[in-house]
């Protein structure tokens, strides 16, 4: 038995942090396979509206060179269409997520011009839900399939209170605006597949009692999880492993998304320093976690000795 993850799940809004966060994941997972297949649509589109799109760049362009103007023809070519079908054709982005050489064959590629700065060596497969999220935000295709732009706004909202939320964790009144902003997300795009199947794991991830694994009260024995089974088809199949997995990923993109920002110079460094004193109190993370979060502080000017333990 891990002692400090039981300490953990014993607070009530490190928990709700813990399920929001794994229910972002379960969406994200549910509903990649429609968003790649809505991509690469968008990419044929693109291309059978401007054949040329479909020639070799011959420079090699860097994203560097996008962003300046100053990439062959082609590739300035591509940039203008990508950002023809971005919600607000004036704001700038992060083209350094891209390889401009590939958005000839590769729909990801273009697709990766409408998320967050960090996906350049990231596979669909690989994104996290912050970056589909924002796909789905800022490429004007998703309007066309009748997405709702201000019920995707609200959820990654919430993904972002969630992240940067300094002592990892949220409030009860919190978990209920994040479930409506779901619910509304969901509904959306209830005609896909996967979506009942994962809108029903989303709902047992809400309603489980994270405390009962530390405890090690068998699942039946809980009054909540009794009605939870009885409630639903399947109990979630959770496991202290598995939860400690699911700390371990929230806190990587968390510590990804730090590392991002860390090379800014306004930089908000208080960030890192509340995350440095949840580690300090939390030996078991802080000893997976610790380097990394100094490499970051380091990157972003900190003093090392602030983040030692
Ligand atoms: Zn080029």
């Amino acid at each position: 038995m891990n002692e400090d993850l039981a300490v953990r799940l014993n607070k009530r809004e490190y928990t709700n942090w813990l399920k929001a966060g794994q229910c972002l994941y379960i969406l994200k997972d549910a509903i990649l396979p429609f968003i790649d297949e809505q991509m690469r649509a968008f990419h044929g589109g693109l291309l059978r509206e401007k054949p040329r799109l479909r020639e070799h760049c011959q420079n090699s362009c860097h994203p560097r060179n996008i962003e300046l103007s100053q990439a062959c023809r082609l590739c300035l070519e591509w940039k203008s269409e990508i950002l023809k079908h971005h919600i607000q054709r004036h704001s700038t982005l992060y083209w350094g997520n891209c390889t401009p050489s590939s958005w000839r064959n590769d729909h990801w590629e273009v697709a990766k011009a409408y998320m967050p700065r960090g996906q350049v060596h990231v596979t669909a497969e690989m994104c996290d839900p912050s970056a589909l999220l924002n796909l789905i935000n800022y490429c004007d295709w998703f309007a066309s399939v009748n997405v709702k732009a201000t019920y995707v706004r609200e959820l990654i909202k919430c993904r972002n209170e969630l992240m940067h939320s300094g002592n990892l964790g949220v409030t009860d009144q919190w978990m209920k605006n994040f479930k409506v902003a779901m619910k509304r997300f969901l509904q959306m795009f209830s005609h896909v597949p996967c979506m009942t199947p994962a809108e029903e794991k989303i709902n047992q991830m809400l309603a489980v009692d994270l405390l009962i694994f530390a405890t090690g009260l068998h699942a039946e024995d809980s009054p909540d999880m009794g009605a939870l089974v009885s409630d639903s088809v399947s109990k979630p199949d959770i496991s202290l492993d598995l939860i400690s997995q699911w700390e371990a990923d929230l806190l990587q993109e968390r510590l990804r998304e730090l590392r991002h920002t860390a090379e800014e110079p306004t930089m908000d460094t208080e960030q890192l320093k509340m995350l440095d004193g949840f580690l300090q109190e939390n030996k078991d993370l802080s000893e997976r976690f610790c380097a990394e979060l100094q490499a970051i502080g380091s990157l972003a000017g900190l003093q090392l000795e602030e983040l030692k333990s």
